[in-house]
């Protein structure tokens, strides 16, 4: 795993607050983190108090490996939004330990050529200071070991 070192390009960046701060913050620590029930297992995301399986409030933030499959994406052409050079790669990846578990991200260092639904990715995390919380947004690179 290995931060994003190309320019940083400027984003939107997400709201951090009391409930997501783990999520947005795991970068930091290198660790891409979900919620996950401690009673049923179950990974939950987004972030919700209760475990929609078991109702149990007994949900804390875990680190996952950060190993995930493209599971679809679309390529961006139109500049809508100030935001990474176009075009570039919308991505929904899968976590590989629960595939139910979807990020909307985008997927970098890879030709848009080369892109195949499937294919296996990993985390990287482009830093962002915002003055308050440094932000971590996940992005997604192929994988070479998966
Ligand atoms: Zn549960």
């Amino acid at each position: 795993m290995s931060a994003v070192d190309d320019e940083v390009p400027f984003r939107i960046l997400p709201k951090v607050t009391d409930r997501n701060r783990f999520f947005w913050t795991g970068g930091a620590q290198g660790e891409l983190r979900f919620l996950r029930c401690r009673s049923c297992g179950t990974w939950i995301h987004p972030p919700l108090p209760m475990c929609p399986a078991c109702h149990s409030k007994d949900v804390v933030p875990e680190a996952v490996s950060g190993r995930g499959r493209l599971h679809t994406y679309t390529v961006n052409h139109q500049p809508w939004m100030p935001g990474p050079e176009l075009p570039y790669v919308v991505a929904i990846v899968e976590i590989v330990e629960d595939r139910s578990v979807r990020l909307t991200t985008n997927l970098v260092r890879c030709p848009i050529d080369d892109v195949r639904i499937g294919m296996p990715v990993r985390v990287v995390f482009e830093h962002h200071d915002d003055g308050a919380d440094g932000v971590w947004i996940p992005l997604f690179e192929p994988d070479p070991e998966g």
